[in-house]
């Protein structure tokens, strides 16, 4: 599969599989329509009226909070393509360092390392997509858990089958549809065994997956993973069981998965769910619902938590994280948590823990934000910026509510106040009504911008949204397979340049843990998230997790190599 040219129909199709659910890239329709459409019911949960609260995993395990990532999407398959393919550093190197974890697609989750518990019963889930669905599979096994299920990686043993599903292109959602089939084998070798579906094509496809897919006994959206114990036991009763119910208020806070499969030093903290822009072309609001902050005690709690357990780097995850806003307990607009306020107190924790954040929406991230960047040299200076066109036209048919003016004047701005800051962004080739004049508008704002990296990806409708209703798809795949090849080349000579300026500086890096090339070398990230390798010290003085200067001597278009001084 990695011996193809990238731009065959066949491999870009098969970039887009493991297309990531969340991120600033989809979008669906005007949010509004759907609330009065059958099936997508709305209820409000008041602060602490949680059906089944304060969920916990057995009890040995320590209070961890998965983070969810959401930002992040399949275009970031056609980077970490690139980065693998034209790059001497190798892929391994770099899934451990980025949200979307290519290598981790089909994923099963593991059981619990030296469980003393036995289990009667047994749940697999194999998850897909973006990180936040990775994340939520975990808050799914904590809930489990809780019920006297045990996890496992082995199919054939399960009494529960899940599927964490995306459903951000239609790739996504072939997969989703040929698990099911490969699963039916289990079902009828096991009679009694449960089916389900989790996940945003639960959410878009709602009690229709039922009708389509025959094996599945349970659909459940992202937002009612609580309600599972209750549907696992109806269904036992042979009895159908599909929740959907999107939430104003639901953000798991309280529930503490168990974060398996971490690197130790870096985990991802989410801080909100849900997304209220109405992109014209994604389907997050309609599949992730309204957007929610959550509790900033909580979460400040669980960062203060991660660090004292040894981890030196937390990334604040939610689709649009500059929204972020949060009132305490029966506190007024006065005393509310912006994000730059939640920013700075997860910095106020210690100086040796490293804060990132992703994703931020150029229409919200506020000056407020930069100057806190500013001020705490532990907080990263790396920014993602979706811009996805140059076109201003564009734009509006995206319905991102910022002209081409706009964002190069925020470029401007970060420039001033955070000289020196990474900016990485996210772009579509071949929106609909796309014209020449509007793609050379999208690669010239890219030298404006000059960005680190990107996620690059042409655009393909999906159900549902705006854009589907409205626009035609009328840019012929060849023209924007073309126009994405341009941006792609654009992006690499872009990275490349500004890889080459930062060999002869010294940068404070964080070690993640050996390379995968070789152990005799180290992989680590800098302050502006740039992957660095350098060779270990003989005295071996250094171990995962420490912070040593870095003298860059060597780089390519995604790596920068060094040693230490
Ligand atoms: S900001 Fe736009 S692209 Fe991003 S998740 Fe929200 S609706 Fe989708």
């Amino acid at each position: 599969m990695w011996k193809t040219s990238p731009f065959s129909s066949y491999w870009l199709n098969a970039v887009f599989l493991w297309a990531g659910g969340t991120g600033c890239i989809f979008s669906a329709g005007s949010y509004h329509s759907n609330k009065n459409e059958p099936g997508s019911p709305f209820f409000a949960l008041k602060p602490g009226t949680h059906p089944q609260s304060s969920v916990r995993p057995v009890t040995e395990l320590p209070r961890i909070n998965i983070s969810h990532t959401a930002i992040l999407s399949y275009n970031q398959q056609i980077y970490l393509y690139l980065r693998f393919h034209k790059n001497k550093f190798s892929m391994l190197d770099l899934a451990a360092t980025k949200v979307h974890d290519e290598a981790r697609q089909g994923e099963q989750f593991a059981p619990f390392k030296n469980d003393p518990n036995s289990y009667g019963k047994r749940f697999y889930i194999e998850s897909y997509g973006c990180q936040m669905n990775f994340a939520d599979s975990e808050v799914v096994a904590a809930i489990l858990n809780k019920e006297g299920f045990g996890a496992t990686r082995n199919v054939e043993e399960a009494d529960l089958i899940f599927i964490n599903t995306c459903s951000i292109r239609e790739k996504a959602e072939q997969t989703v549809r040929k698990r099911l089939t490969d699963f039916k084998k289990f079902k009828t070798g096991k009679p009694g065994t449960l089916i389900g579906v989790l996940g945003c094509m639960a959410e878009r496809l709602k009690s229709k997956f039922l009708e389509e897919e025959k094996l599945v006994d349970i659909v459940v959206g992202p937002d009612a993973y609580r309600s599972l114990p209750r549907l696992v036991d109806e269904a036992n009763d042979g009895q159908k069981s599909v929740n959907v119910l999107l939430s104003r208020e639901e953000t798991y806070a309280d529930i503490a998965p168990v974060r398996l499969n971490s690197n130790g030093v870096s985990a991802f903290v989410s801080i909100m769910r849900g997304c209220n822009n109405m992109c014209s072309f994604c389907v997050v609001p309609f599949t992730r619902g309204r957007e929610r902050s959550r509790d900033s005690e909580s979460i400040i709690n669980e960062c203060r938590d991660l660090f004292e357990q040894g981890y030196k780097e937390v990334t604040l995850l939610g689709q649009n994280v500059d929204s972020y806003h949060y009132i305490p307990g029966n506190g007024t607009e006065a005393n509310a948590v912006s994000f730059a306020n939640l920013l700075e107190q997860v910095a106020l924790i210690s100086p040796e823990l490293r804060v990132r954040f992703s994703t931020s929406h150029p229409k919200d991230i506020t000056d407020d934000v930069l100057h806190t960047m500013a001020a705490y040299e532990n907080i990263c200076k790396c920014i993602h910026l979706p811009v996805q066109s140059g076109s201003t036209r564009v734009l509006q048919l995206m319905n991102r509510t910022y002209t081409r003016e706009w964002y190069m004047k925020k470029v401007d701005r970060i420039r001033e106040l955070l000289p020196g800051c990474s900016i990485t962004s996210d772009i579509i080739a071949g929106f609909c009504t796309e014209t020449d004049q509007d793609h050379q508008d999208t690669l010239s704002i890219m030298d404006y911008s000059n960005y680190v990296y990107g996620y690059m990806f042409y655009y393909s409708e999906r159900p549902g949204t705006l854009a589907q209703r409205r626009y035609q798809d009328d840019v012929p795949l060849e023209v924007k397979k073309q126009r994405l090849q341009e941006i792609i080349e654009k992006q690499n000579q872009l990275s490349l340049a500004d890889y080459k300026k930062d060999i002869g500086q010294t940068y404070k890096v964080l070690i993640d843990g050996d390379s995968k090339r070789s152990n005799e070398q180290w992989v680590g990230r800098n302050s502006q998230n740039k992957v660095v390798i350098f060779p270990k010290q003989e005295n071996g003085q250094h171990k995962k997790g420490d912070y040593v200067q870095v003298l860059i001597n060597d780089c390519t278009q995604a790596t920068l190599f060094g040693e230490i001084v």
